[in-house]
């Protein structure tokens, strides 16, 4: 990877050392383009009218998410961010009283939230799969309860937001496969960090967001629906993008994955998401991955060494993600004094992760992507 073009190529790398990108990473400036572009359009031709201009940039978006993932166009929705993508497919599955929801410790709250709503008005039970010592999901304890029978469901996230670890998502594929159970992978912090292939990990429904390590526009995200499940599952909300009115008084809903869309939306952020699936596939996500994990392990390595300074990070291969914090120092104020000096971190938050028995009051999170460089992490080691 030539780091310093694809540095020149981000505007904000001459801004900031930014080591926040599992919040929102820095757009590169094909994406911006994209987007300031398309809305320019809208505001001097008119919204519907730049649509139709662009119609084959908002079209390609498919091809590019798609691709991005090894799925087919038709099994990838636009939807605004993450968690309503999550929702739409999770809302879809027809629970009925006694079904079995696993799940894992790490889990984001969000999804959290959704599975207690769900047991509470549909009699499902959500249960939290062991972890290995790691922290991992571990196999043993999910094949266990698989083999126990009812579940409906296993949901996990790929990478959570808050302890640099990486769930075995491809082994959780397999078992689900072998029990023929559906398989939910939020992927939130590992589409454009990590090598996805959603045949090799077996899941049925994958959701992400644009802003993280994909670098896309904020408010956008997508979801991805196995064709040959998508139309078991009705998704909550329908509109006319979703399905089409048939008189005098009926619909029928789409057969692709576009059935978990709305007609209105943000157009510029859906070319825009195209696009910047296509610079992350372009890079090469082997490549964008070794890299992520090299400054990482390298950033990990340097902490360590540090008196005062303790890694938090679990998992066997840990990710792009580094938590950690200082002896006598607020993460809140780790922060303040980073940003102060130009370099971007943030702080985890308890109530994102409710189920982890290991959570902690909060920690630094510093998370890397390939265009950071040592000096950038060197920046960050000089403020502690
Ligand atoms: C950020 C995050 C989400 C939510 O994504 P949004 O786009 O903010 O809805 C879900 N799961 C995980 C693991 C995340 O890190």
């Amino acid at each position: 990877m030539d780091i310093d073009e694809l540095r020149s190529d981000t505007p904000g790398c001459a801004k900031v050392a930014h080591l926040n990108n599992a919040g929102a990473a820095l757009p590169p400036r094909p994406v911006i383009d994209a987007v300031a572009g398309h809305f320019e359009q809208e505001s001097l031709i008119g919204g519907y009218e730049a649509a139709e201009r662009n119609e084959a940039a908002i079209a390609h978006f498919y091809d590019a998410v798609a691709r991005l993932l090894g799925a087919r166009p038709d099994e990838i929705a636009f939807v605004e961010n993450a968690t309503r993508a999550w929702d739409m497919a999770f809302y879809a599955i027809p629970f009925a009283d006694g079904d079995r929801i696993l799940t894992t410790t790490s889990e984001y709250s969000s999804n959290a939230i959704a599975y207690q709503q769900v047991a509470a008005a549909k009699g499902a039970r959500v249960e939290v799969v062991p972890d290995e010592p790691d922290g991992t999901l571990s196999l043993d304890a999910l094949e266990a309860e698989l083999a126990k029978g009812d579940v409906r469901l296993v949901s996990l996230n790929h990478i959570p937001t808050h302890n640099g670890l990486i769930n075995p998502a491809a082994e959780v594929g397999r078992l689900c496969r072998a029990h023929g159970v559906l398989y939910l992978l939020d992927a939130c912090q590992s589409v454009g960090h990590l090598a996805l292939d959603v045949d090799e990990i077996g899941c049925d429904i994958l959701s992400a967001t644009g802003r993280k390590f994909l670098r896309g526009p904020r408010g956008t995200g997508f979801l991805y629906v196995r064709r040959e499940i998508l139309r078991t599952l009705v998704p909550p909300f329908l509109d006319l993008q979703a399905a089409d009115w048939k008189a005098p008084n009926g619909f029928e809903m789409r057969e692709d994955a576009q059935r978990f869309e709305t007609w209105e939306r943000h157009v510029a952020g859906q070319i825009g998401l195209g696009v910047a699936a296509d610079y992350a596939a372009d890079l090469g996500m082997e490549r964008i991955e070794d890299r992520v994990l090299g400054l990482a392990a390298r950033l990990r390595e340097e902490l360590s060494a540090r008196p005062g300074a303790t890694v938090l990070d679990r998992g066997a291969r840990p990710s792009g993600i580094v938590t950690f914090t200082v002896d006598g120092r607020d993460p809140a104020a780790v922060k303040a004094a980073a940003g102060e000096r130009g370099v971007n971190v943030n702080v985890t938050n308890p109530l994102s992760h409710g189920y982890d028995p290991h959570a902690r009051p909060a920690a630094v999170r510093a998370s890397v992507h390939y265009y950071n460089t040592d000096e950038e992490l060197e920046r960050l080691l000089s403020v502690l």
